[in-house]
């Protein structure tokens, strides 16, 4: 067996140990590089691989490369760029040793169709979207709990359900995400999801045909029915007043009505205000744009999902600098994907903020400056501190240290503006500088100054006036 075998093999007995998610996550870009005196030596592409590896996967490779090499002593990595390019011979491809569909969605039954009386009425309910999957934070946690409850007791907590929300924040997902949940744990429940739109569009055909009273007598026995947009039914009397019936039908039976809209059931543009209030007997929860802390836990997941490795560094740039929806997180990724794929390119702060960018066109990028390179006399940050902090005068350790109050903040926050700007350090290395700070302080201190130059003039006139003074 050459290393390359090996390496396969030693993947091959420790995959059980380790997700799959994870196993690409890690193991994508690694090789074994060598076999001496007891020591095996594990190839990784990056930096950011060693403390993962060191921590999870040591004592795996050595139990599972044991069973074909004698005397192991120890397991040791070695970061090796090279590995890092497409094509590497000493890769092993793990998307083709261990394939199989979705990462971390537990295998449902599909239900791209569900059948009643022969009939088809859904053809939307996908495997990919959980409860499970679904990250949680301050502005979707009651939702969450509430779709939560809903699967564990369809018909009893809350009924209707009803998620608002503006778009691309979560709502499709959290009501199939139920759906799915309801059919995982009761197989024989009839689970119907449509969006309003598909509804009506059945309505128009069954009054067409003149068999409404089919479909109402179809939809009867539904145990879970899901309708997702129901502002969609603004406008489509007949649709609302059919809609209006079933779900009582539904409803003095015991069965579980789900909805969705993009505004609150009181401002729904409904004629049937009967329908409104019936909306409104059961729990209305609202879904709002997650914070800072939540998209990154979503990007991170999403990122392992895509089974894309992006340095925290990059995750936190786009975070921090995508402000609408979750799709949009999730768009950013498939871009740097289809960079990796095509291009080879690996996900950089510079190659993420070209895609920001291109989907932002009017909007300021924080974190990140294509300005001209370094002139002039400022070699280091020491320098730039030193300069700020005469300005504002003030001390070079206030400027660092840690002091909140606003006559150190501005400071702190233009000096580290220019140290990105012109020195161009990664937001890592800036925060050690600056008393040892996290990176994701330095990209709210940068943010903080692009505010401020558009809404203080005097602000702005400060700044210019050092980068003069710097030499800039
Ligand atoms: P909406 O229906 O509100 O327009 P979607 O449910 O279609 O939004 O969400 C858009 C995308 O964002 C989906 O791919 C969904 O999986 C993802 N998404 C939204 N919120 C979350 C979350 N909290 N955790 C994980 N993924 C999310
Ligand atoms: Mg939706």
């Amino acid at each position: 067996m050459d290393l390359k075998q090996q390496w396969e093999a030693i993947l091959i007995a420790l995959a059980p140990e380790i997700s799959r998610a994870n196993l690409i996550t890690w193991f994508q870009k690694t090789a074994l590089l060598g076999f001496q005196e007891g020591v095996l030596t594990v190839g990784v592409p990056r930096e950011f691989f060693l403390s993962w590896h060191r921590t999870n996967s040591q004592e795996k490779i050595r139990a599972a490369a044991s069973a074909f090499l004698k005397n192991i002593e120890k397991v040791e990595y070695v970061v090796d760029g090279t590995l890092d390019h497409p094509g590497d011979e000493r890769i092993v491809d793990i998307l083709a040793l261990f394939p199989s569909g979705e990462l971390k969605v537990r295998k449902l039954p599909n239900r791209a169709e569900v059948k009643i009386g022969g009939e088809i009425v859904s053809k939307m309910i996908t495997a990919k979207y959980t409860l499970q999957n679904f990250v949680t934070g301050p502005q979707n946690r009651l939702a969450h709990a509430a779709c939560k409850a809903v699967a564990a007791d369809p018909g009893t907590a809350y009924n209707p359900l009803f998620i608002y929300g503006g778009v691309g924040l979560g709502k499709t997902h959290l009501l199939q995400g139920t759906g799915n949940e309801v059919l995982e744990k009761r197989p024989n429940f009839v689970v119907v999801y449509l969006t309003a739109e598909n509804f009506v569009s059945e309505i128009v055909d069954a009054i067409q045909k003149r068999k409404v009273d089919k479909v109402r007598e179809k939809y009867r026995r539904i145990d879970v029915l899901i309708l997702d947009d129901i502002q969609f039914l603004a406008g489509k009397d007949r649709s609302q007043e059919i809609f209006f019936h079933l779900f009582n039908d539904l409803y003095d039976a015991g069965k579980q009505v789900i909805l969705s809209s993009d505004r609150p059931p009181t401002e729904l543009e409904l004629t049937e205000d009967r329908l409104k209030s019936r909306f409104t007997m059961g729990m209305a929860v609202d879904v709002h744009f997650p914070d800072y802390e939540t998209r990154l836990a979503i990007l991170r997941n999403k990122a392992q999902d895509f089974a894309l490795i992006v340095e925290n560094e990059v995750l936190n740039f786009i975070a921090y600098n995508v402000h609408h929806s979750v799709r949009e997180l999730e768009g950013v990724l498939k871009q740097i994907r289809a960079q990796e794929e095509f291009e080879g390119v690996s996900p950089t702060v510079q190659s993420v903020a070209k895609i920001l960018r291109k989907l932002y066109k009017d909007q300021d990028i924080f974190g990140y400056d294509e300005e001209r390179e370094v002139p002039g006399i400022v070699k280091s940050m020491d320098d730039i501190v030193e300069r700020v902090a005469d300005f504002y005068e003030v001390t070079k350790s206030d400027v660092l240290g840690k002091a909140r109050n606003r006559e150190f903040v501005v400071p702190r926050q233009v000096a580290m503006y220019l140290c990105k700007k012109y020195l161009k350090h990664s937001l890592q290395r800036i925060g050690f500088f600056f008393g040892n700070r996290d990176h994701t302080s330095v990209m709210h201190s940068l943010a903080q100054v692009a505010k401020n130059r558009k809404n203080d003039p005097q602000f702005w006139k400060d700044v210019n006036s050092i980068q003069k003074e710097l030499g800039f």
